[in-house]
C-alpha cells in the first residue's frame, strides 16, 4: 500500500509532538495535525502557564517579605500585583514554547495540518475537506475538564476550570475550589498567594493522594496556616449559583465564594475521532493501550492522557519515543513505576515510587524508611525557608529505593536525581558514595538514605 505519510500524529501537546520530532528524526515520513495551537494543554493551559502564574505569585511574596533579608524601602503596603502585567508575562512565555514547537517541528520537516481529525478508516483521517493516509498513526488527542454528574448545578454559573481561570485578569475576593488533587491544590496555592480567600472540597480524607501522607500533610499544614481552608471528606452535592451545598460527617454545610473552580479531575478527549467506529477499544472513557501504546489495531498507538495512565507531561513524552521506537522495529515498554510527580508549592514537593503505606504493603516488615527534616539543611535556612521533609523509602535486603517523597526548596529539580538511581537500580550504598555538592539542599537526600540504611544521618540527631 501507498500512504501519503509513514506516521501521521493526531494532537500537538508533549504526546504528539515529541512522537512527530521523534519519528522524523528517525527518518520517517512525519505529519502532524492539531486542531488548536501546538504545545497542546501543557503549553497552553496546562503545565506551564500555572507555573509562569506561580513564579508570579513567589516574586509578589519574596517582595512582600523581603525586609527580614535586610532589604529596605519597600512600602509593603503599596505593593500590588498588577494581573493583566502579570497575564501579559505568562502569554510571553507560553508564546515562546508554542514558537519553538513550530520551528523544532518545521526544521524536523515534518508537515503540520490545521484542524481537526476524524478517522475516515484504519488508515485514513479526515482533516476539514483534506484527506491524510499513513502506515502508522499516533493518538494523542489528550484530555479535558472532567466535571462530575453527581453535582448538580442551578442558577447562575459561577463555576470556572482551569482554563479560565488561568486567564482571568481581575482576582476574585474568594474561590472555592472542589478537588485537592495536584491541580486543585496548586490553584489554591497560587490565589492564597495572590490574596484571595480559598476554600478546598476534598472528598478524601487527605490531599494530594499520589504523595506520601507524611508529606501532603505536612503541605497542608503550611497551606492551612497561610489562610486557605481545606474540607476534607466532604462530598459537594450542589452548586446554586455561587453557593456550595456538602456533606460533612453527616451534616449539609455550604460554603459561598464569588468563584467555584472545578478541579476533580480530566478525562481521556476522544471526542470527534471516530475511534469507536474504526474498532478501536476503550477503556472507560480512554483509548487502551499496552505498555507499548500499542492499541488493539496494531499500527494505531495511544499515547498520552487519551489512554488514562498516568495524565502527566513527561510521561506523554516518553511514551510517545516508547511507541515511535516500535514503529521503527525496535521494541521498548513502558515502566509506570518510576514517574515522578512535582507539585509547585513553596515549598515544592516532588515525588517518585511508592509511598511508605504502598512499599509497607508491598513489602510487609523487609522496608527501612529515612527522613531528614529541611532545618537540619544549610543550604534551606539559607533560602529563608525551612520547611520541609526529605523521607527515603528503602527494601531492607538490598537498599534499592523503593520510593522517594520531598517537600523542601528547589526538589522538583531533584527528584530526577533519585528516577535515575531508581532505573540504574542503584542501592543506598551507591547513593550514599555519591559526593552531593555543599552547600545544596539535595545533600538532604544523601543524609536521608543515610537515615533509612544505617539508622543515623550525620547532620540529625
Ligand atoms: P495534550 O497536551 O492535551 O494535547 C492534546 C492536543 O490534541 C491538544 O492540543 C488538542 O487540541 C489536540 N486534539 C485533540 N483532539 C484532536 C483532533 N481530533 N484533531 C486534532 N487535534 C486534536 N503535567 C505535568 O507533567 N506537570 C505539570 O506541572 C502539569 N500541570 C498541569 C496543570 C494544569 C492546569 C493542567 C490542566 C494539566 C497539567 N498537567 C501537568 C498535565 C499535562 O498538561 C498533560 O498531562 C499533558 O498536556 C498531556 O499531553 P498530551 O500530549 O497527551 O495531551
Amino acid at each position: 500500500m501507498n500512504y501519503d505519510f509513514d506516521v501521521a500524529v493526531i494532537g500537538g501537546g508533549p504526546g504528539g509532538y515529541v512522537a512527530a520530532i521523534s519519528a522524523a528524526q528517525r527518518g520517517k515520513k512525519t505529519c502532524i495535525v492539531e486542531q488548536n495551537s501546538l504545545g497542546g494543554t501543557c503549553l497552553n493551559v496546562g503545565c506551564i502557564p500555572t507555573k509562569a502564574l506561580i513564579k508570579g505569585a513567589n516574586v509578589y511574596q519574596q517582595v512582600c517579605n523581603a525586609q527580614r533579608f535586610g532589604v529596605e524601602g519597600v512600602d509593603t503596603a503599596k505593593v500590588t500585583i498588577n494581573m493583566e502585567k502579570l497575564q501579559s508575562w505568562k502569554d510571553g512565555v507560553v508564546k515562546q514554547l508554542v514558537n519553538g514547537v513550530k520551528s523544532l517541528l518545521g526544521g524536523n520537516y515534518v508537515t503540520i495540518f490545521n484542524g481537526s481529525a476524524s478517522f475516515s478508516d484504519e488508515h485514513t483521517l479526515a482533516v476539514g475537506d483534506q484527506t491524510v493516509s499513513a502506515e502508522y498513526i499516533i493518538i494523542a488527542t489528550g484530555s479535558k475538564v472532567a466535571i462530575p454528574d453527581f453535582i448538580t448545578q442551578e442558577g447562575e454559573n459561577h463555576i470556572v476550570t482551569s482554563n479560565e481561570l488561568l486567564s482571568i485578569s481581575t482576582l476574585p475576593q474568594s474561590i472555592v475550589v472542589i478537588g485537592g488533587g495536584v491541580i486543585g491544590v496548586e490553584f489554591a496555592y497560587l490565589l492564597n498567594k495572590l490574596g484571595v480567600k480559598v476554600t478546598v472540597l476534598e472528598l478524601m480524607d487527605h490531599i494530594l493522594p499520589m504523595v506520601d501522607r507524611e508529606i501532603s500533610e505536612k503541605a497542608q499544614i503550611r497551606m492551612t496556616r497561610d489562610g486557605v481552608t481545606f474540607h476534607l471528606g466532604a462530598k459537594v452535592q450542589k452548586i446554586c449559583n455561587n453557593h456550595v451545598t456538602f456533606e460533612l460527617e453527616g451534616k449539609t454545610h455550604k460554603v459561598s465564594a464569588d468563584l467555584v473552580l472545578m478541579a476533580v479531575g480530566r478525562k481521556p478527549n476522544t471526542e470527534g475521532l471516530n475511534a469507536r467506529a474504526i474498532g478501536l477499544e476503550f477503556d472507560r472513557a480512554a483509548i487502551k493501550s499496552d505498555d507499548s501504546l500499542r492499541t488493539n489495531l496494531s499500527h494505531i498507538f495511544a499515547i498520552g492522557d487519551v489512554n488514562g495512565k498516568a495524565m502527566l507531561a513527561h510521561t506523554a513524552s516518553v511514551e510517545a519515543e516508547v511507541a515511535v521506537s516500535c514503529i521503527c522495529g525496535v521494541e521498548q515498554r513502558m515502566n509506570y513505576c518510576r514517574i515522578p510527580s512535582c507539585i509547585y508549592l513553596e515549598p515544592e514537593i516532588a515525588c517518585v515510587g511508592l509511598t511508605e503505606a504502598q512499599a509497607r504493603t508491598e513489602y510487609g516488615e523487609h522496608v527501612k524508611v529515612g527522613t531528614f527534616p529541611a532545618y537540619a539543611n544549610g543550604r534551606s535556612l539559607v533560602e529563608g525557608d525551612s520547611d520541609g521533609m526529605f523521607k527515603i523509602i528503602l527494601d531492607s535486603q538490598y537498599g534499592e529505593i523503593l520510593g522517594a517523597h520531598f517537600y523542601g526548596q528547589h526538589t522538583t529539580e531533584m527528584i530526577a536525581e533519585i528516577a535515575a538511581a531508581m532505573r540504574a537500580e542503584a542501592t543506598a550504598e551507591e547513593l550514599i558514595s555519591s559526593i552531593h555538592p555543599h552547600p545544596t539542599v539535595s545533600e538532604s537526600i544523601r543524609e536521608a538514605v543515610l537515615a533509612a540504611w544505617t539508622g543515623k544521618a550525620i547532620h540529625n540527631l
